[in-house]
Formats: structure tokens, C-alpha cells, sequence
């Protein structure tokens, strides 16, 4: 039978005839159809954050289904666990009272912010503040305003211009935000989207001071800062949403994969209190977004008992502890001549970077890779010029070990 599913961000013509099916997990491991095991060393797209097959998890989900699986929250109607989820989200989150907007995933949680940036400006009578900077290499997601926000040239090309008010300054420098606010005005700039680190722009972590520069400029600018911490947020960085680490309070944070570990689809919006207030607080001001699903008590219930798991077993710190040994595991890469760079050091995420002679000779040379390291039973994701990894927090040394050699004899395959 011809597949009929089309795989995402994939070359149809040559996966359709031969997806590869993976049958179960648990823990950081996954098996194919044919009982070969893999290590998850990517915690499927940087999101398992707690691991596979967490029974408590899926009772919860098992549980509320059982009772209400979904609902609208539109005008009044609310339900538990969307109650309960972004209370436990707002004490949690860098500014106490903050509000929480729920969606569905990253992509609409980078929507949302990025219409709320505008839409907050013109509730407080400053309608031309519409421009968003965002970051070369930066990844937003693939909806309208995530596409033309994305600083990854292949993402957007092909698709023609989607939203003209966005404007790209380089990745690690500060002073490029204040110049690009100086050249557009800042009385037309809304906010500056940021992911603390880079994940699928190729895993960079931010130059030091530099998260805490940038919150700055835009304060003075009357700009709102925007963290994009979709991948960083609920430890893979070794804080709750991530902003923490730096010391810094955004006026917006996107959140999604690690709310639930992936076991449901949820994103959503830290929203602070500055930003809520024109809402919250005056009858007649709404924000008329939001999608059929927002606070969908299935996904919520997900939520909770994911966050549960994550601070119950110290794993919310565990980014932060194991980001040294992820680094010098892929240390093992550093005698290959076809290896320019490895990256990481900030949270579990890294990645290891081919040379360009290398990919000007095989240009599928990133699949090459990662086809060797899934062949020695290790999962790693393609970037468009590295692999990255981002382990599930409940890695252990004895894994990092395992993710070393297959990398290195990988490496020594292809070279
Ligand atoms: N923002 C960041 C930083 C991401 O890494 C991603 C996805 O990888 C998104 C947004 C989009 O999230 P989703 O794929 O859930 O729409």
C-alpha cells in the first residue's frame, strides 16, 4: 500500500515509498517494527522533555478524557485543568500575575505573541508600533508571522513576502538590535523575538550578557521583549521557562513542546501583567484571537501531570547539570577533519557542524550522518548543516557515552 501521509518539512519523493516506523518507547529509548532498539538523542524534536512512557502521564490523560475530553473556552466557559494549568504556569513564570494564552503548539504560540505585541500598542493608542525584529538563524515555527520571522533563509523561501513588518539583524550582537530600532523608529517597532538558544537556526547558545543587553535596549526603546522559549522553556536549559536563567523578565514568553513532553499538543503565551492590563482591566478592549482548541482540558491535564513529574524528580535542573557532559560527549567529533564546529554548553542541546568542503563534496552529507548514527542505534535530528542533539532530561552518563561513540564511529565512516 502507497503511503499517503505527508511527512512534514521532508523530500516526499524519496520518503513516500519507505517511511520508517517506529513501533514503542519508553524511557529514552525507541524500537522500530522490526525490534531494533534506538536512544532518543534528540527527545523526538527537542520536546520529551520527562521521557518516554510515563504511565502517570497518560492515566491523566486517560482520566479527563473519561470526563470531559474537550470544551470551548470562549467567553465564559472554563474548564479544571486549563484552571489549574495556568495557575501553576503564572506562579511559576518571572513576573507574579502574569496571564497564560493557551494554543496549540509553538508555531500559534509565536502567532499569538507577535499579534498581541501589535495589538497591545494599538489598545494603548500607539497603533503604528507594528514591526517585529527578529534574528538570522532563529527558528519561529511555520505559521504566517513565524515564516517571515524565521531567520533560516531555506524556510522562506518559495513562499513569497507574508508579513512585510519584520526585520532580520545578525545572531550574537546587541548593538544590532539598537541600530535596526534607531533605522525603523521606535515608534513603528512593537517587540524583538529571541530564543535564548538558537535550536533549529543550528543550536546557538547566546554570547554571554548578551540575553540581558538585548532586554535592556528594549526597554529603553518602549519595545516588548518577546522569548521565544518553545524549546527552552521546562528545563532543557536548566529553568522553568528558561528567561530565568539570564535574570531577565519578558514582557512575552512562548511556550509549547515541553508543557506536556509532547504527550498532547499544547502551546501557549506568558502573558505580564503590563502587557494583560489594557485587557484585563477595560470592558470593550479585546484581543479577538484564538483557536477552537485554547485550554482544551485533555492537553491541559497532559500539562499538569508532565510538570509534576518534571519538578517531583528535579529534572527542571537537570538541563543545567548535564549540559557540561552533552558538551563532552560530542567532544568525540573533534579529531574528524570533515567536523568545523561542535556547539552547545548551555542546557541539553547541542550540535556538531560539518565543514563546508564537506558538504560543497556530499551535500546530503548531514543525512549521510545522520543515517550512520541511526544505523549504531542513535537518533539524531538534521539541521540544515549539523546534527543536533537534545536528549530527554532523564539522560543518563552511561547514554551520553553510548551517543559518544556511535558519533565518533559515525564520523570515521564518512570520512
Ligand atoms: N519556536 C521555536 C523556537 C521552535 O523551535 C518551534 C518548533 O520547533 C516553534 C516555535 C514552532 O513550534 P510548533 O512546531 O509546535 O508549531
Amino acid at each position: 500500500m502507497t503511503s499517503a501521509f505527508w511527512h512534514p518539512f521532508s523530500d516526499m519523493a524519496k520518503v513516500g515509498p519507505n517511511p520508517f516506523i517506529i513501533e514503542k518507547s519508553d524511557d529514552v529509548y525507541l524500537w522500530d517494527k522490526d525490534g531494533k532498539r534506538y536512544l532518543d538523542a534528540t527527545a523526538s524534536l527537542w520536546y520529551m522533555n520527562v521521557g518516554h512512557g510515563r504511565s502517570e502521564i497518560v492515566e491523566a490523560i486517560y482520566d479527563q478524557a473519561r470526563k470531559l475530553p474537550v470544551y470551548s473556552t470562549f467567553g465564559d466557559f472554563s474548564n479544571e485543568p486549563a484552571e489549574t494549568l495556568a495557575h501553576m504556569l503564572s506562579e511559576r513564570s518571572p513576573e507574579p500575575g502574569s496571564k497564560i494564552f493557551f494554543v496549540g503548539g509553538g508555531g500559534e504560540a509565536v502567532e499569538t505573541a507577535a499579534k498581541l505585541a501589535r495589538r497591545y500598542f494599538s489598545a494603548i493608542g500607539k497603533p503604528e508600533k507594528t514591526y517585529i525584529i527578529h534574528r538570522h538563524h532563529s527558528y519561529h515555527g511555520t505559521n504566517g508571522l513565524g515564516t517571515s520571522l524565521a531567520g533560516i533563509p531555506a524556510n522562506t523561501a518559495g513562499f513569497g513576502p507574508m508579513v512585510r513588518e519584520t526585520e532580520e539583524i545578525p545572531t550574537h550582537d546587541a548593538e544590532a538590535l539598537e541600530a535596526a530600532v534607531v533605522r525603523l523608529g521606535a515608534d513603528n517597532v512593537a517587540g524583538f523575538i529571541v530564543e535564548p538558544v538558537i535550536g533549529a537556526g543550528g543550536v546557538y547558545p547566546p554570547m554571554p550578557g548578551y540575553m540581558e543587553a538585548v532586554a535592556q535596549i528594549c526597554k529603553r526603546h518602549d519595545i516588548l521583549l518577546i522569548v521565544d522559549a518553545v524549546i527552552c522553556g521546562f528545563g532543557r536549559i536548566g529553568t522553568f521557562f528558561s528567561p530565568e536563567r539570564f535574570g531577565i523578565k519578558p514582557d512575552l514568553i512562548t511556550f509549547a513542546k515541553g508543557v506536556t513532553s509532547g504527550y498532547l499538543p499544547l502551546g501557549g503565551v506568558v502573558v505580564s501583567p503590563k502587557v494583560a492590563a489594557p485587557f484585563w482591566e477595560n470592558p470593550g478592549t479585546v484581543f479577538r484571537h484564538g483557536p477552537t482548541y485554547a485550554g482544551h482540558p485533555t492537553c491541559c491535564a497532559a500539562g499538569v501531570a508532565n510538570i509534576k513529574i518534571l519538578e517531583r524528580e528535579g529534572l527542571i535542573e537537570r538541563g543545567a547539570q548535564l549540559e557540561g557532559d552533552l558538551l563532552a560527549s560530542l567532544k568525540s567529533a573533534e579529531p574528524f577533519s570533515i567536523v568545523s564546529e561542535i556547539r552547545g554548553g548551555v542546557g541539553l542541546l547541542g550540535a556538531v557542524e560539518l565543514s563546508s568542503e564537506y558538504l560543497e563534496k556530499h551535500p546530503q552529507g548531514v543525512g549521510l550522518l545522520q543515517n550512520e548514527m541511526r544505523s549504531r542505534g542513535v537518533f539524531v535530528r538534521t539541521l540544515s548543516t549539523a546534527v543536533a542533539f537534545s536528549p530527554p532530561l532523564t539522560i543518563e552518563r552511561e547514554h551520553l557515552d553510548e551517543i559518544s561513540s556511535a558519533l565518533a564511529d559515525s564520523l570515521s565512516a564518512l570520512e
